[in-house]
């Protein structure tokens, strides 16, 4: 075994460019205009609140935010989210048609959020994939909104099947929440269609620790008083997500990314264009491989950040994915929930990498299908 740090296609912690390790290191020892250790720097130092406002200016700029949004970087994952969202937006509403939230439940992540928002109050689920075992995502014509729902509340990337909505979905008389944690500044994404998007920052921008908060301010109206001072939105955006002690280091590595998209990428449009290329040269070996490979999930809903695909054996998989990992390949085990492979391309994964991949699955077929 031997990993290689370029070749991992992890579905999350995921890779990251190596220009950001390579600051992320020198900053672990000493940040170069401070002269001490990232990992020593008080949240209460002017540096750290120069970090906070350019990491802000970044995500806007990146998103093309304007207006009332406020940009917040929280703890507590995705998970503490399907819980902070119905708190805030469905707790004390009466049960009953007039005041439910939709849900779609489109795979693995999706289906998390459900319990957690029955606890706060009543919801609707607008469409299950449960059945067909979450290979397709909905059309429009499959799918009726409410117009008295509190919010909307998708998945935009299931990162578990490899399914990618490619448009907004809902009613925009109807806040849209989106947990974009998988396909977060991956491309452009329509910020201001949204009233709320989460992301943490471990599949696709970051380490563990920080999640990145962009919420349109009216949504907070009405919101109820009483919720724990950590798990209210306001609290968090009066003290400029500083209210206690934040994860300062997932932070700044979140900056470092940030700076990458604008300096080296050079915007979302563009790395949205090199997304689609490597994802089109992975799934183009799978169309091409005769069933060698097969995908998981209808093509028009297939994922630019994660491929999921089976083998024809379990064995053959087992196969497969010891041979990659020999050949330096990480990462490529399916989700614990469903196995078989997926290989996550996200940001931080160059093209040669996919390259490299595809050219290993093309050799490793011609091998085993010659026997
Ligand atoms: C991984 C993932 C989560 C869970 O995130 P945590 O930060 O571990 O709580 C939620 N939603 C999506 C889309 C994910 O990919």
């Amino acid at each position: 075994m031997n990993p290689r740090n370029d070749l991992n296609f992890s579905g999350g912690p995921g890779v990251l460019p190596e220009s950001v390790l390579l600051e992320a290191q020198q900053a672990v020892v000493a940040v170069p205009e401070v002269g001490l250790s990232v990992l020593g720097i008080s949240h209460r130092s002017d540096w750290f609140a120069a970090v906070l406002s350019e990491l802000e200016t970044n995500i806007r700029a990146l998103l093309g935010l304007s207006g009332e949004v406020h940009v917040l970087f929280l703890q507590g994952g995705a998970t503490q989210q399907f819980s902070m969202v119905p708190m805030t937006l469905l707790r004390g509403k009466a049960r009953g048609k007039a005041c439910q939230a939709d849900y779609l439940h489109t795979g693995y992540w999706s289906g998390k959020a459900l319990p957690e928002a029955r606890r706060e109050g009543d919801i609707r689920v607008v469409w299950s994939g449960e059945s067909n075992g979450f290979r397709r995502l909905p059309s429009d014509s499959e799918l009726s909104f409410s117009p008295d729902a509190p919010y909307l509340h998708y998945v935009s990337n299931e990162t578990v099947e490899g399914l990618q909505f490619h448009r907004v979905l809902g009613r925009d008389d109807v806040p849209r929440v989106c947990d974009m944690s998988s396909d977060f500044l991956s491309r452009p994404c329509e910020a201001e269609k949204f009233s709320l998007i989460y992301a943490h920052a471990q599949k696709n921008i970051g380490p563990a620790g920080v999640t990145i908060v962009v919420l349109r301010d009216k949504l907070l109206e009405g919101a109820p008083s009483e919720l724990p001072g950590f798990l209210d939105y306001r609290i968090h955006a009066q003290a400029h997500s500083n209210y206690n002690t934040p994860p300062v280091f997932a932070i700044y590595v979140v900056l470092l990314v940030t700076r990458w998209l604008i300096n080296d990428i050079g915007g979302l449009t563009r790395m949205a264009q090199i997304n689609r290329d490597k994802a089109e040269l992975l799934y183009g070996l799978l169309d091409r491989s005769e069933g060698f490979y097969r995908g998981r999930v209808e093509p028009q809903d297939r994922s630019t950040m994660n491929a999921a695909f089976n083998l024809s054996s379990p064995e053959l998989e087992k196969r497969f994915l010891a041979e990659a990992l020999a050949a330096g390949f990480s990462g490529l085990s399916g989700h614990r929930s469903i196995g078989g492979v997926r290989a996550s391309m996200y940001d931080g994964l160059t093209l040669q990498a996919v390259e490299a991949l595809v050219g290993f699955m093309e050799d490793f077929q011609r091998r085993l299908s010659s026997r």
